[in-house]
């Protein structure tokens, strides 16, 4: 039997002046409603109490999708209300589950936790533990003091992030000092004077990073990008910390690291501080190789002897460039004219809808936030069932969010019989395309791609009833599994095949010479670079375990010791770092390494069976994708490879031997 199904409409085009109103209406009509759940009387607490709290909390429009205007409107009005909603809604939410007189009602369930059926039970289990987690279990006047500095960090963290958004710092450079960059990246931009006004958007910054020959041009390019966000968003880090340190203590926990690990995959600090200080420990050995490699070529290219030479922070991923085009004959900028971004879009949306066996039906009338943006609906093939929607935002624009994310707009819940679909959208910023050219994508594009999409179908791919095991109920280190997985699917030559042609010949795939020479250069200075996410992963641990008084200086000393390279005294890019202010990666960040050993191992199962095949990419989605976070991810990882995990395919894939 087909499900009844909602999908529901942002209304992107609304009144910024109305969206206040409308926040503030639909968190008035929350609180009546939980006020009344308050008052159930304690013999009278019966599931449906649960079930009623997460209705209310689950039942986010339009709350949702205001968030996300906030990255990506065109209209800064838009994004300024939003901006404000933001914070509303967040303390809102940290105000709900500080609630004393809720979590009363609620913990009545406790005794029968049993006895409930299993996705009940994770419910009452994940909603206690969280009431118990943000305080509401606390004595009053910790609880309050918990609230306050829980709104507190909320507005922290959203100064921060606006901060980020919002910069259109560019940098001058005349057309020497861009020597060796691709002139498509830069002679369409704005001048001043015979200088190119370069901003720090993605599809700049890499290619003068990568290909400018003046040193002094790449320094200029990274310094100022590690500046983003200044000391005010430094100050705010730094605050934030002793916040988060002082929730802790209130909980009993020693630090702030060990409270948020209790509830992940990982359960304590230590854990995450071995397990990265083994990968330190076997990839420093490689990082010097290549760190020797580099020098060589560096002593060759400005005839200096070996000895004074020395590799910068700013070298780095110019010299990774010329070794890749030297050694391994693999241009990137050659390689960018196979992968013309409609051509990968279409090609990675075929793979997708083969391995996990579904349909995607562009919206012909989409109702969007920018003419850029792409609506599609998705469908299970095996049973015809609408599953949901995404959208795809992939090119910069002004106040438009810098990197590459996806947000959930609105999660699937079961309500009254109907399925209220997920709502999601991936926002990228590839390389405009020009009058004469394409976007074209470089393969680490085309692999963000195969990425970021993952996280898509990790939100379309929910069949849970409830909104809190939508994306943001899956536990923090595991949430990039799902798309790391599909990384390997880049790297595949039948895969390449779909998604490339040139731009001026179609008919022309990536050479399979070429492809064998990329995955062969595939490791390349993989030490060093690994490196640099053990760094971030040690650092973010080490704010949240230690006490720091300068979050720019332990940054950049952290750094220096962990991968070998100095950061210079200017920078600070503990300012700049969003996802140490960002709640899910807040001691959080090793999770990016942590899920990669689940990704590799779960992508042995399609190696041995097929990577196109879809009755294994079913069962995945059945097992991994639609439980969300409504299952143990051990478990589920266990259900769908037959065994337990281990980290042989984590180590081969960086080059190491396994154990
Ligand atoms: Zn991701």
């Amino acid at each position: 039997m087909t499900e009844q199904v909602v999908i529901r409409k942002p209304d992107w085009a609304i009144d910024p002046a109305k969206m206040q109103s409308m926040a503030d209406e639909d968190i008035d009509k929350k609180r009546k409603k939980l006020d009344e759940i308050a008052k159930t009387p304690l013999e009278k607490v019966s599931l449906q109490t649960l079930k009623d709290f997460e209705e209310v909390l689950g039942a986010d429009d339009p709350l949702g999708y205001f968030l996300f205007i906030k990255h990506v409107s065109t209209n800064k009005e838009q994004r300024d209300a939003a901006d404000e909603i933001e914070k509303d809604v967040r303390k809102f939410f940290n105000e709900i589950w500080g609630r004393k007189d809720l979590y009363d009602v609620i913990v009545q369930l406790e005794p029968e936790m049993e006895s409930l059926e299993p996705e009940e039970r994770t419910l009452l289990d994940k909603t206690i533990k969280e009431f118990r987690h943000r305080g509401a279990a606390l004595d009053d006047d910790k609880r309050k003091e918990f609230l306050e500095i829980a709104n507190n960090i909320t507005v922290l963290q959203s100064d921060f992030g606006r901060v980020l958004n919002e910069i259109t710092t560019t940098i001058p450079f005349t057309i020497e000092e861009l020597e060796g960059v691709p002139p498509p990246v830069y002679e369409n931009l704005e001048k001043e004077g015979n200088r190119y006004l370069c901003p720090l958007d993605y599809p700049v910054y890499f290619p003068v990073v990568n290909y400018a020959k003046n040193p002094e041009t790449r320094k200029k390019m990274m310094i100022v990008s590690y500046q983003k966000g200044g000391k005010e968003n430094s100050e705010r880090l730094s605050d934030a910390l002793a916040l988060r340190e002082r929730q802790s203590k209130l909980l009993g926990h020693s630090n702030f690291a060990e409270y948020v690990i209790s509830r992940k995959m990982a359960k304590t600090p230590q854990r995450v501080i071995d397990f990265m200080n083994d990968l330190k420990e076997r990839l420093t050995p490689l990082s010097e190789k290549e760190n020797l490699r580099m020098r060589e070529l560096k002593a060759r290219e400005l005839n200096t002897t070996l000895e004074d030479t020395k590799i910068e922070l700013w070298d780095i991923f110019y010299y990774h460039e010329m070794l890749k085009k030297g050694k391994y004959a693999v241009d990137q900028n050659e390689v960018k004219e196979y992968f013309p971004a409609s051509q990968v879009v279409e090609g990675v949306l075929e793979v997708y809808q083969t391995v996990l066996n579904l349909e995607f039906v562009e919206a012909e009338k989409p109702n969007i936030w920018h003419e850029d943006v792409r609506e599609f609906k998705v469908i299970d093939k095996t049973n015809g069932q609408t599953l949901g929607v995404f959208y795809l935002d992939l090119y910069p624009r002004d106040g438009k969010f810098k990197h590459y994310a996806v947000w959930g707009l609105m999660d699937r819940r079961v309500k009254d019989g109907k399925a209220y679909l997920p709502m999601c959208a991936m926002v990228s910023n590839y390389e405009k395309p020009t009058k004469d050219k394409p976007s074209l994508l470089t393969h680490d594009d085309v692999e963000t791609f195969f990425h970021e999409f993952g996280h898509l179908m990790h939100i379309i791919c929910n069949r849970a009833n409830y909104a809190r095991f939508g994306l943001d109920g899956v536990l923090p280190d595991f949430i990039e599994t799902p798309s790391m997985m599909f990384e390997n699917w880049a790297w595949k030559e039948e895969v390449l095949s779909k998604l490339s042609g040139h731009y001026k010949d179609p008919k022309q795939k990536l050479p399979s010479e070429l492809l064998k020479r990329m995955i062969d250069a595939k490791l390349l200075n993989v030490g060093t670079l690994q490196l640099r996410q053990v760094a971030y992963s040690l650092i973010d641990m080490f704010y949240h375990t230690e006490r720091v008084d300068d979050t720019s200086e332990v940054f950049r000393r952290l750094f220096g010791e962990i991968t070998g390279y100095e950061m210079l005294d200017e920078v600070r890019m503990d300012a700049g770092f969003g996802h140490f202010m960002n709640t899910g990666y807040t001691a959080g960040y090793y999770s990016y390494l942590w899920s990669k050993a689940y990704a590799e191992d779960v992508f042995t199962k399609f190696e041995e069976n097929g990577f196109m095949n879809s009755k294994i990419g079913t069962e995945y989605r059945q097992k991994i994708l639609a439980p969300g976070g409504s299952l143990d991810p051990d478990k589920m990882v266990k259900s769908f490879l037959g065994r337990e995990m281990n980290n042989d395919a984590f180590m081969k894939s960086l080059g190491l031997d396994g154990k």
